[in-house]
C-alpha cells in the first residue's frame, strides 16, 4: 500500500547555532538505496535537541538543521536494498540514524561508538519534520499495537536509561539514585529501574516533580537538591542501612551533581554519567574513590539490541511515563520551559499541528 508522499512538508529548522527555530515548509527527500522514509506522527523533545540549538558541545551540528531524534511513525518509502522492513510498517527514528556496520565497534554491537555514526537531529536532519530519512538497519521496529505518542520518548530517553541501568551492574533488590529524576530521562529511569526490581531514590527539585516521582513513578524517596541542606547525607539516609545507593544514574543537566555522586555512592558502587551539561568536568576525591573502590563510567544511548529490549519492556506495559502532547509548531515553547527546568516528564510533538 503506497501512500501519497507530498513534495513539501512542515518542519522546525534552525539556520544558525543559537536559533531561533523556524516553523516552515521544506522539501521531502527521497530515501537512498539503504534508507527508509518514515512519516513521523509523534516526536519527543530531548534536552539534547536544546544542546544542539545552543551549540553547547564540542561537536558541530549540520546547518541548517532539523532537530529531533525520538520519532515514531510509519514507513512510506524505502530504497532498493531494503528488504527487511516494509512500507506500512511502524518504525522509530533514534539518535543513531545509521552506522557503518563494519568497523571494530559495529562488529561488537557498540554501534554508538562507530566513528561514522550518523546522528539524527545533529549530523543529519532529524524528526522535527513530517518525513524523516534513516538507515533501514537502524530504525526501531515497532509492533502495530504500540501507541506512537507514548512510545516516542522511549526511542532516546528510554533506551538510554535502560542501557545505563544495565551498565550500572545494579541487581534486583538493590538501590539506585536517579539524579535529574523529574526530567525526561529521569522519569523513564525510575520506571525501568522499578521493572528491573530496583529501589529508587529520586533527586530533583520542586513540588510537581516530587509528587510525580513518589506517587506516579514509584520512587521510595525524593531528595530536593535546591532545599536540602546536605544532599550527600540525605541521599545516604534514604537507604535502609544508611550506606548509600549501589548505583547512581546521572541524567541532570548541571555540573554540581556530577561532583557529588562519588561522595554518596555506596562502597563498591557505580556512578553512571549520562547527562551532558555544557563545559562540565567530573571530579571525585581520590582518597574516598580508592578506599570505597567505586567505579565511575559513561553510558551513551544503546545499540540495536538494547533498543529492542527497551521497547519490549514498554510493550509489556511495564513502562508508564508521563508525557504531554503539543503541536510541532510550538517547539520553541518546549525549549523555553526546558531551559528553566520546568518540564516534569517529556513533551511529545504532534506532527500534524
Ligand atoms: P530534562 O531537561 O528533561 O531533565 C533534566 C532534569 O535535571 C530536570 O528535571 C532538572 O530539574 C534536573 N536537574 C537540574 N539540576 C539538577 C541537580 N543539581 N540535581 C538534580 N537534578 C537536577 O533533560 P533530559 O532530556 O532528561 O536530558 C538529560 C541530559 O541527558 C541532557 O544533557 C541530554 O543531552 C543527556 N542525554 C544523554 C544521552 C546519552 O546517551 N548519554 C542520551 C540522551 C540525553
Ligand atoms: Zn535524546
Amino acid at each position: 500500500m503506497a501512500s501519497e508522499i507530498p513534495e513539501k512538508q512542515w518542519a522546525q529548522v534552525i539556520e544558525k547555532t543559537g536559533g531561533p527555530v523556524e516553523y516552515k515548509q521544506i522539501p521531502v527527500r527521497k530515501p537512498g538505496p539503504d534508507e527508509v522514509l518514515v512519516n513521523i506522527k509523534f516526536s519527543g523533545v530531548c534536552h539534547t535537541d536544546l544542546h544542539a540549538v545552543n551549540g553547547d558541545w564540542p561537536l558541530p551540528t549540520k546547518l541548517p538543521l532539523v532537530g529531533g531524534h525520538e520519532g515514531a511513525g510509519i514507513v512510506v518509502a524505502k530504497g532498493d536494498l531494503v528488504n527487511d522492513i516494509e512500507i506500512g510498517d511502524h518504525a522509530g527514528v533514534k539518535w543513531i540514524n545509521g552506522s557503518c556496520l563494519g568497523c571494530d565497534f559495529c562488529q561488537q554491537s557498540d554501534e554508538p561508538l562507530c566513528a561514522k555514526a550518523l546522528l539524527s537531529g545533529y549530523t543529519v536532519d532529524g524528526t522535527f519534520q513530517q518525513y524523516c530519512i534513516a538507515k533501514a538497519a537502524h530504525v526501531a521496529r515497532l509492533h502495530k499495537d504500540i501507541p506512537l505518542d507514548a512510545v516516542a520518548p522511549v526511542l532516546c530517553a528510554g533506551i538510554t536509561v535502560y542501557k545505563g541501568l544495565k551498565e550500572s551492574g545494579a541487581k534486583p533488590g538493590q538501590t539506585v539514585a536517579i539524579v535529574g529524576a523529574g526530567g525526561g530521562l529521569g522519569s523513564l529511569a525510575q520506571q525501568y529501574a522499578k521493572a528491573m526490581g530496583l529501589h529508587t531514590i529520586a533527586i530533583d527539585s520542586g513540588e510537581e516533580k516530587r509528587k510525580m516521582c513518589l506517587e506516579q513513578l514509584g520512587s521510595n524517596a525524593f531528595v530536593d537538591f535546591a532545599t536540602s541542606k546536605d544532599v550527600v547525607k540525605d541521599v545516604q539516609a534514604a537507604t535502609e542501612d544508611g550506606l548509600g545507593p549501589h548505583a547512581v544514574i546521572l541524567v541532570a543537566v548541571n555540573e554540581k551533581p556530577f561532583q557529588q555522586a562519588a561522595e554518596y555512592v555506596r562502597p563498591r558502587g557505580t556512578v553512571v554519567c549520562i547527562g551532558l551539561p555544557a563545559n562540565a568536568y567530573l571530579k571525585a576525591p581520590v582518597f574516598e574513590s580508592v578506599i570505597k573502590m567505586i567505579t565511575i563510567k559513561g553510558s551513551y544511548v544503546g545499540n540495536r539490541k538494547d533498543s529492542a529490549e527497551a521497547l519490549d519492556f514498554f510493550r509489556r506495559g511495564l513502562i508508564k511515563s508521563p508525557f504531554k502532547v503539543i503541536g510541532l509548531s510550538e517547539l520553541q515553547k518546549v525549549y523555553d520551559l526546558m531551559h528553566k527546568n520546568q518540564i516534569a516528564g517529556r513533551y511529545v510533538l504532534d506532527m500534524e499541528k
